[in-house]
């Protein structure tokens, strides 16, 4: 596929390519809808195979925050951008101001944030060189670690689709497993023990799942083994395609709500299996929004209890989105994306007519 074309099949407005060689610095930055807002989304630093792929990866990535943005009530657009390079060699403080620089000249168009292989220290660089950047520590004013409120999100997601299934959302007695005792899953699991849920937990680290044991009374269950735990909630909050054509049918619980970016393998077709055999999947991207809350609410001037309160629609759209689904016959994760796109058509057409006074006014 063509450069152009491969942009326009995923609807891209703009992809600004960034070069120095002197620095070896490259970087794509992606901005894949702005109707709603300026497009945000984290700097990804890493060492890509080819430029194919991290083309690929900033558009992928860059159309999702567009998705997440919408459902989650957000005024923001959807962007990504990626360094390519192997972070541990390239990063140096010129290479994240000079990347700061190239975010400047977008205008605001495009406002970036932390993601993989970028610590806090080179956004604090970055930030020398562009105000529009967010997520900042709470040292320099900004929002610090979002995971809480993150963790937050999934948990009123999860007690949504309870409320779904069983008409209660009280997670009291009911056995839930988290996979990732990581920065979400920990401060999940801890919000599940105040509520007296039965928890489960998977983890690579022993020393997550013996402080988890200590902590909130976590039942330990060996990283190969949580598939065949029979419990009423799935949590995937390690990583992403866990739920797949191999692992769906082993399944045993009723519901799966979790922070894990991009749990679906294949979009479609694994919500369409979670679908038939009957387990209700609460959409990743939907659930697990309190982290983008978090750094939009920064950009107003940040308060905490703010942040956490916004999260509270994740409750409610959680529950839209489930009856959308029954309504229109197609799986949450499908509703969930029509939900998104129907926001930011509705939006754009007020845009239109808020237009139109403009051009009829008498040329002076
Ligand atoms: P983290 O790196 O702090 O924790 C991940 C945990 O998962 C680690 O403890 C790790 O040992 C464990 N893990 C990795 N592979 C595993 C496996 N195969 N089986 C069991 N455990 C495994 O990450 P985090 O910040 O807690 O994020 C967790 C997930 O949620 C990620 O997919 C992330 O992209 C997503 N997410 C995080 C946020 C946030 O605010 N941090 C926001 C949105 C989405």
């Amino acid at each position: 596929m063509s450069l152009f074309a491969q942009i326009e099949a995923m609807g891209h407005q703009q992809v600004a390519f960034f070069s120095d060689p002197a620095l070896g610095l490259k970087s794509i930055i992606a901005i894949h809808d702005t109707t709603l807002g300026p497009a945000l989304g984290g700097v990804r630093f890493w060492p890509y195979t080819s430029e194919a792929e991290a083309l690929t990866d900033v558009l992928r990535l860059s159309r999702g925050m567009t998705y997440k943005a919408a459902i989650s009530g957000l005024n923001l657009g959807g962007g990504k951008s990626v360094i390519l390079g192997d972070p541990l060699t390239l990063k140096s403080e010129v290479v994240m101001r000079r990347f700061g620089q190239f975010v400047d000249i977008l205008g605001g168009r495009y406002i970036t944030a932390e993601d993989m292989g970028v610590s806090v220290r080179d956004m604090e660089y970055v930030r020398v060189e562009t105000r529009h950047v967010t997520g900042l520590p709470e040292e320099m004013g900004g929002s610090g670690d979002p995971s809480p409120v993150t963790a937050y999100g999934v948990y009123l997601g999860m007690k949504a689709a309870w409320k779904k299934v069983t008409g209660t959302d009280s997670l009291q007695g009911v056995k839930v497993l988290v996979q990732g005792l990581g920065k979400v899953g920990m401060a999940l699991v801890e919000l599940l023990h105040k509520e007296g849920a039965i928890l489960y937990a998977t983890d690579l680290s022993a020393e997550q799942l013996a402080l988890a044991q200590r902590e909130y009374k976590v039942q330990p269950i060996p990283p190969d083994d949580w598939l065949s735990q029979p419990v009423d909630i799935f949590s995937p909050c390690a990583r992403g395609g866990v739920l797949s054509s191999e692992t769906i049918s082993q399944l045993r619980c009723a519901v799966v709500a979790g922070s894990a970016n991009n749990q679906l393998a294949q979009e479609d077709q694994d919500s369409v299996r979670l679908a038939e055999q009957g387990i209700l999947y609460a959409p990743d991207f939907l659930i697990n929004a309190g982290g983008l809350i978090n750094v939009y609410t920064e950009l107003e001037g940040y308060s905490r209890s703010r942040a956490l309160a916004r999260t509270e629609y994740i409750y409610d759209m959680t529950l839209r989105v489930f009856a959308a689904a029954e309504q229109r016959g197609i799986t949450p994760h499908q509703a969930a994306m029509l939900l998104a796109e129907e926001r930011i058509r509705a939006i754009a057409a007020l845009r239109i007519h808020t237009a139109a006074p403009t051009l009829s006014l008498p040329i002076a």
